[in-house]
């Protein structure tokens, strides 16, 4: 399967150890949730995985490979950032289309996968608009199906919801719970947010000052004291 494994995971920015020794298996397909306070080094975490952010040691396999030293295009993850980042001046069907349009995909190709990732999501219908002219939660809804166009076997998400206001947040909670079980996929979420945490997780990873503290299913990790 397409399990991503930390090992012995380390990132030292400097005197500073962000990440220290993570050793964990996230099982294929299921959905994770990254919590714990700031600072102790969950975008970090997410970053090396993501390819953003060199390893200072250690290695991360997907499917029993060390993707550590390939660019982020190359591994087979892709990542959803909270401020969404899309680019202002391309239309949506554009912005979700551009890592095809890297790689040479032609336009007629790359426009028909995109039209079917935006539907994916429910936003066929303002394909043409610009990101300015879309609310927050339709700006995230463009910039997970941008993600996901890529074909990640992990997606990884920093703090998705946190932009949102809390009707929609609750909203969009659930639809990445659905879409995450539509696609069979690893999902690896980062939050701070307790409930979110519990309404979304398969497992729940709980980081403090640098390490794992605890993993396990939702349930057991909150029954502890
Ligand atoms: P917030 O909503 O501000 O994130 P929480 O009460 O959800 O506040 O949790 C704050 C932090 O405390 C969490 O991110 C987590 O690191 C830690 N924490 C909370 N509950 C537990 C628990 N049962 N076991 C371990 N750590 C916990
Ligand atoms: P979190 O996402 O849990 O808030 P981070 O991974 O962002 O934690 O940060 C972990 C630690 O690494 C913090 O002490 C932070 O100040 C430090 N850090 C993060 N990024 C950098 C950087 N680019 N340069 C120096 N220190 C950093």
């Amino acid at each position: 399967g397409y399990d991503l494994e930390l090992v012995h995971l380390t990132k030292r920015y400097g005197d500073t150890v962000a990440v220290r020794d993570l050793n964990h298996v996230f099982v294929k397909g299921s959905y994770v949730c990254l919590l714990g306070p700031s600072g102790c080094g969950k975008s970090s975490t997410l970053r090396m995985i993501a390819g953003h952010e060199d390893v200072s040691e250690g290695a991360i396999l997907l499917d029993g490979h060390d993707v550590s030293p390939l660019p982020p295009a190359q591994r087979g993850t892709a990542m959803m950032f909270q401020n969404y980042a899309l680019f202002p001046h391309l239309s949506v069907r554009e912005n979700v289309a551009f890592s095809l349009r890297m790689k040479g995909v032609n336009k007629a190709t790359r426009h028909a996968r995109a039209n079917e990732l935006l539907e994916l999501v429910d936003m066929l219908n303002l394909a043409d608009r610009l990101p300015a002219q879309l609310s927050g939660g339709q700006q995230q809804r463009v910039a997970l199906a941008r993600a996901l166009i890529t074909d990640p076997k992990v997606l990884l998400l920093d703090e998705p919801l946190s932009a949102l206001d809390p009707f929609l947040r609750v909203r969009m909670r659930s639809e990445l719970k659905k879409l995450q079980r539509a696609l069979g996929i690893t999902f690896l979420h980062v939050t701070h947010g307790q409930d979110e945490a519990l309404a979304l997780a398969d497992e729940i990873v709980v980081m403090n000052d640098a390490v794992i503290e605890q993993a396990g299913p939702a349930r057991e990790v909150w029954a502890r004291p």
